[in-house]
């Protein structure tokens, strides 16, 4: 495993291509500042052939002066490599499919071509000085004697590494380790892992390469992306830090303040369920775990809700038990006898069955009144 993991975001270029988001000008700045602040590497910041606003927030995410590098997108064409370089940007990815589906089908060319395009691609951008990535798109449907040829040529024509991209989504992390750990060995080039959601281990898959000795990693905040997205950010860097051992110093703490961000940003809302930053990741309802959780967090928690920037929350409701309720009213200075913990808890559950939800703190408060006034 390679101890120098370079952390690419794309949530304003992979992220912004999912369908029915856009961002505008100011939210890109202000995703740019905050993924530098989190400490990514690099940020690829969005396709600067597309010219108007696009071509503006990537020259104005350049003037910012960050410490990450900061990636312009290109087809492998010069034109788009030379709307790139006006934008001033210090790295550039070189996209171009490698899979015979593509080459047949879409760009409806031929092997040869594809190599040759990319090479001239490469070899305009190096004379230029800029760092380039070269994207194997449809990588993981890609013959792989031919991905292994396409990289070393890649390599010669001064590409700095590989952008392995599950286009679709098809890897699992078996496969990946044993593909990626093959084009290290024979093509000797960094690789990036650029991995998508479609079967739900787009962060397993990213994973694996890294052990595989993938060098970089291709993340978006949220996991926004494509259909079902990206590898999420939040989860490769607290993977990577409580999983792998591989702590890469990232302001983790505000993971859930940036998340909001771009979840608000897109338009796309952030599911309570949303592992890492999702309210529910420190909400704890169910008796036994409640009671756990309160005697020592780590009982039911790996890290602290604060590492991210979220709280613990005890939920009463159906499947509570007396040390929650208990530990509510201690919270409000209450301190009950174990005969009214039970005859709270009674009504809480016929209220939470009847009401098909947890309750609310104030109605856990009336509760109480309510027994009070009866023994009155
Ligand atoms: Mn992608």
């Amino acid at each position: 495993m390679s101890k120098h993991l370079t952390i690419v975001d794309t949530t304003l270029r992979d992220g912004e291509q999912t369908a029915g988001v856009v961002f505008s000008n100011q939210e890109k700045l202000r995703i740019a500042r905050l993924l530098d602040e989190l400490g990514v590497h690099q940020i690829e910041a969005g396709i600067p052939v597309m010219g108007g606003d696009e071509q503006q927030a990537i020259q104005d995410i350049v003037k910012l002066g960050l410490k990450a590098s900061i990636m312009g997108w290109n087809r492998a064409v010069i034109s788009d490599i030379e709307a790139s370089l006006a934008c001033g940007v210090d790295a550039v990815a070189i996209s171009i499919s490698t899979s015979d589906i593509h080459i047949e089908h879409k760009l409806m060319t031929t092997r040869g071509a594809v190599l040759e395009r990319m090479v001239k691609a490469t070899e305009f951008a190096k004379k230029h000085g800029v760092y380039i990535s070269v994207n194997a798109e449809d990588a993981s449907r890609t013959d792989m004697d031919f991905l292994i040829d396409f990289a070393r040529e890649a390599k010669n024509a001064g590409a700095d590494r590989l952008r392995y991209c599950d286009t679709v989504g098809i890897l699992e992390p078996f496969t990946t380790y044993d593909r990626i750990k093959i084009l290290i060995e024979k093509a000797g080039i960094d690789v990036e892992m650029h991995t998508h959601n479609d079967f739900g281990m787009a962060t397993a898959n990213a994973l694996a390469g890294v052990k595989a000795g993938a060098t970089h990693v291709g993340v978006t905040v949220n996991g926004l992306g494509e259909r079902a997205g990206n590898a999420a950010l939040e989860e490769v860097i607290m993977a990577l830090k409580l999983l792998l051992d591989t702590d890469l110093n990232f302001a983790t703490e505000r993971f859930r303040e940036v998340s909001e961000y771009v979840a608000r940003a897109s338009g796309r809302f952030l599911p309570v369920w949303k592992a890492i930053v999702g309210t529910n990741m420190f909400a704890h309802e169910s008796g036994i775990h409640a009671d756990g959780a309160l005697k020592n967090p780590l009982t039911y928690e790996v890290f602290k809700p604060e590492d991210v920037g979220l709280e613990r929350q005890i939920v009463v409701g159906k499947h509570s038990g007396t040390a929650a309720i208990k530990a509510k009213f201690t919270e409000y200075g209450k301190e009950l006898t174990a005969a009214e913990a039970d005859e709270i808890l009674k009504r809480v559950r016929a209220l939470a069955v009847d009401m098909k939800r947890s309750l609310f703190d104030k109605e856990l408060v009336y509760i109480y009144e309510d027994m009070q006034a009866k023994r009155g």
